[in-house]
């Protein structure tokens, strides 16, 4: 949608709006509906009002198409979910304990949520099953992170442990559990 706004002293004033590409017809399926939504509440929620953030705009813009074009929207989440905080500069390091900036073993890492990222064996091995990333889901994380066409190959879906470690460093930085979370967990993947 392009907007022509007429800069105003507190509230600027909507002139003119056209309508660029839509897709709301595949939008408004539910399972699509609580995907949009979840990335909705997410950006609203870490982006100030006023602060303009190009990078964020066209990942929710780019992420909007997909989501409309996929079968399996809530696959789609994880990806945006790390893109985006790497666009915030708070995605933590990939192949790095958080740490001690030590590199991974062959058992993986551990997310260790508290220092907002991945701990290697020394240091996160005590958090436990749940919290383990096998060496496989280390490199998908790494992949699902990646820009396209970088040096890394990017990873459209992430694994089951992945995904659940992305969501919780989301929900960390957030302060709490987006609402549309919740709605979007009541979809079978
Ligand atoms: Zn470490």
């Amino acid at each position: 949608m392009r907007v022509s706004l007429h800069r105003g002293r507190n509230l600027d004033v909507i002139t003119g709006v056209q309508m660029v590409r839509s897709h709301w017809h595949a939008l408004v399926q539910p399972g699509t509906f609580a995907a949009a939504s979840l990335l909705a509440e997410i950006v609203d929620a870490f982006c100030e009002l006023d602060l303009a953030l190009p990078e964020v705009y066209e990942l929710l813009g780019a992420a909007t198409a997909a989501l409309a074009a996929s079968a399996e929207p809530a696959s789609l989440v994880p990806r945006f979910e790390l893109r985006l905080l790497a666009a915030l500069g708070l995605a933590p390091p990939a192949d790095a304990c958080v740490r001690c900036s030590g590199a991974f073993n062959e058992h993986g890492a551990w997310l260790d949520v508290d220092s907002g990222g991945l701990a290697c064996e020394r240091c996160g091995g005590g958090r436990g099953d749940v919290n383990h990333l096998r060496s496989d889901d280390v490199a998908n994380f790494r992949a699902v992170g990646a820009e396209r066409g970088g040096p890394v190959r990017a990873a459209v879906t992430a694994t089951p442990r992945t995904a659940r470690a992305i969501d919780e460093l989301v929900t960390w930085h957030l302060g709490k559990r987006p609402k549309a979370r919740a709605l979007l967990d009541t979809f079978p993947a």
